[in-house]
């Protein structure tokens, strides 16, 4: 029962406590979405992505330790009664906008995570993904027009390039320029 202070308890034997090691957490939500029981959730809001832990609703089953690819989730079993009735932020982190279209699109800690194990992809911080699949759709048809002149020409649903046709030849006219 309450101690007058702290309310209800939701487990008078024991419970699970899971935490976070700081350093170590990217905000991937690889263990949000593992768990089952709706104990582990994260919220965006504004700009702003954060982890909140519910230990009412954990069972133990362990998941999100087994998965964290950064070994940054610790679950600890608590002998004893539980009164956390409220969510408990786990880790929070600022999220990135894309240069391209000014959306808010991965946290800044995953992206620093990501340029430390990948130096160089400096791409992957600057633009999201739809931004960045745009951007190598205008590359490809940039770098074949260079390479196999300016004709776009458009086969059923598909686009495939090929050298402009004379007007001579048997294939019929030349396709527009595009
Ligand atoms: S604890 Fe691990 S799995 Fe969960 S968000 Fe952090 S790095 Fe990702
Ligand atoms: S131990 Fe299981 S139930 Fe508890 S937070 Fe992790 S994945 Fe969810």
């Amino acid at each position: 029962m309450s101690d007058g202070q702290q309310g209800d308890s939701i487990s008078e034997e024991l419970h699970w406590i899971v935490e976070r090691d700081m350093e170590k957490c990217s905000l991937c939500e690889v263990c949000t979405k593992s768990c089952k029981t709706g104990a582990l959730e994260a919220r965006i809001d504004g700009n702003v992505i954060t982890i909140f832990f519910r230990a009412e609703l954990c069972d133990g089953c362990g998941l999100c330790v087994q998965r964290c690819p950064e070994e940054a989730s610790i679950l600890t079993r608590i002998d004893g009664p539980i009164y956390a009735t409220s969510a408990r932020i786990l880790s929070t982190s600022n999220l990135l906008q894309c240069l391209g279209c000014g959306a808010f699109f991965a946290p800044i800690r995953k992206l620093e995570n990501i340029l430390r194990h990948h130096p160089g992809m400096e791409l992957v911080t600057s633009l999201c993904p739809d931004c960045r699949r745009s951007r190598m759709v205008v590359e490809v048809i940039e770098t074949k027009r260079d390479v196999e002149g300016p004709a776009l020409h458009k086969t059923g649903r598909k686009w495939s390039w090929k050298p402009v046709l004379g007007d001579d030849d048997p294939d019929g006219p030349p396709c527009p320029k595009p």
